[in-house]
């Protein structure tokens, strides 16, 4: 485990670019962090580094969003409002999770019992006291 520290947006989705850079086909990503901490810009970033020119839009009224067009598809999910794990089941979710794209799960903390043995989880936090700019980025592999 270990943790990265930006200091500005633009840190932030440079961390992104290079995760997206260095991602392999079949990884699953999990994204954690309250409102307004950078999940977007984090995101926006790791598509950057896949080659997708696609805008990025949170997918808060669909739980996934696709994007085919980069270095390997990429889906992006947010389970925020997530009800049961059941509607999981009916998005199909194993066909993304285990298929050869990209995965990334914001708030992939509340499927818990549906996520693969192994994916990587980043957690963003604030911390005032460095300024209102001031990111830690943590990456554990689980
Ligand atoms: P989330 O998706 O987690 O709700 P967003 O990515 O939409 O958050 O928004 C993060 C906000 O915080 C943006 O307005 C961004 O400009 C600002 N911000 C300030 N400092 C940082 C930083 N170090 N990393 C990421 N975003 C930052
Ligand atoms: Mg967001």
């Amino acid at each position: 485990m270990h943790f990265i520290e930006t200091f500005s947006p633009e840190e932030t989705f440079q961390l992104g670019r290079t995760l997206g850079e260095q991602a392999q086909p079949g990884e699953v990503y999990t994204l954690i962090g309250d409102l307004g901490t950078g999940k977007t810009v984090l995101t926006q970033g790791i598509a950057k580094g896949l080659l997708i020119e696609e805008p990025i839009c949170s997918p808060t009224f669909t739980i996934v969003q696709a994007y085919g067009q980069g270095r390997m598809p990429f889906y992006h999910f947010d389970v925020y409002r997530i009800g049961e794990i059941e509607e999981m089941d009916e998005i199909g979710y194993e066909d993304y999770f285990y298929g050869q794209g990209l995965t990334m799960i914001e708030w992939g903390n509340l499927i818990q019992e549906i996520l693969p043995e192994h994916y990587r989880e980043i957690q963003i936090v604030k911390d005032f006291e460095k300024g209102f700019d001031y990111r830690r980025i943590t990456i554990k592999e689980i």
